[in-house]
């Protein structure tokens, strides 16, 4: 095996998992609202700490954001109860009345709804750009651009981004780089070495991987935790330690489907390519896709996530 390919096996089979006082394996599901505590004094102290009330969390939840943060080489994980809540709790840390957003134009589509009716009617203009924009993004930054928000591969059409080259341009500018990671998946790349600042999954998707719980998970490097965590608690977003537990259970095989993934999408996507019918392949892992140089220099090879789209011939 790979060194790379043992490193991130090792990293799902060892995250999350504390040693407790009744030696099982996994962390226990702990349900909870309202905590006891034995004084006023360790009351008081617990306020503004992870363990004050059950929205905050509870060791559960705990173990789970531990186990992202060190997947993706992250200081804060922040989970909330949908991919979407994820994206829209993102975007609302970092922008306020009269700001300006720049999004991709492939991105999720219900992340473009919340664009084109909450923020617009909180005063937040959005831009849509080209996905295959790169660095020529800092033509459309503006005085107030706040956010740029990256999705790759992007939605349904898989464009895959110059990441490195619009962070680069965003940090020139102070702005904050947002990405929707869900399709490259926390072992496809290295968010924060390519330039982003702030990594969101959909975890319903492969960190669950068995279509059974809806989760968002939000990542972070300490600078920008705290407005992160601020709109996270005001809004009051918690997940079930339910939840939680069968997420971390999921994530423990999160490298092994991606590998079956990757093999089985190759034989899908050589198969399409001999159809009459397929003009293109949108599926950035193979040679004939558009995005592949860039997919090969920014992403892990080992894993690749099986979506994949077509544009069929026009002559047929
Ligand atoms: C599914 C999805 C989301 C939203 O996730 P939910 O958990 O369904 O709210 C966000 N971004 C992308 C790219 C998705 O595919």
């Amino acid at each position: 095996m790979q060194k790379k390919l043992r490193h991130a096996h090792t990293h799902l089979t060892h995250a999350g998992r504390q040693e407790n006082e009744y030696g099982s394996v996994n962390p226990r599901v702990v349900r909870a609202s309202t905590m006891v505590f034995p004084t006023t004094q360790a009351l008081t102290a617990s306020y503004g700490t992870r363990l004050s009330y059950g929205r905050h969390g509870t060791e559960t939840t705990f173990a789970l954001e531990d186990a992202l943060c060190k997947l993706e080489k992250a200081d804060d994980c922040i989970l909330s109860s949908s991919g979407l809540a994820a994206v829209t709790t993102a975007l609302l840390a970092f922008l306020n009345t009269g700001d300006h957003l720049l999004i991709s134009d492939s991105v999720y589509d219900p992340t473009r709804d919340f664009c084109d009716s909450f923020l617009k009617r909180m005063g937040i203009q959005t831009t849509y750009y080209d996905p295959e924009i790169g660095e020529n993004i800092e033509a459309l930054i503006q005085s107030n651009t706040k956010v740029i928000f990256v999705e790759s591969p992007g939605s349904l059409t898989f464009e895959v981004q110059d990441i490195p080259a619009i962070a680069n341009v965003a940090h020139r500018h102070n702005i904050v780089v947002i990405a929707d990671s869900t399709w490259a998946t926390p072992l496809g790349w290295n968010a924060f070495e390519l330039g982003i600042d702030v990594s969101l999954h959909a975890a319903t998707k492969y960190i669950v991987g068995h279509a059974d719980v809806l989760m968002g998970a939000i990542l972070c490097r300490t600078q920008h935790q705290a407005p992160l965590r601020k709109t996270h608690r005001d809004i009051g977003h918690c997940i079930s330690s339910d939840d939680a537990y069968l997420a971390l259970r999921g994530l423990r095989t999160l490298a092994a489907r991606l590998v079956v993934h990757r093999e089985n999408s190759q034989v899908i996507a050589r198969w399409l390519l001999e159809q009459p019918e397929v003009e293109h392949l949108l599926y950035p892992p193979h040679p004939t896709s558009s995005g592949h140089a860039l997919w090969k220099r920014d992403f892990n090879a080992n894993y690749a996530c099986g979506l994949m789209g077509v544009i069929f011939s026009s002559q047929l």
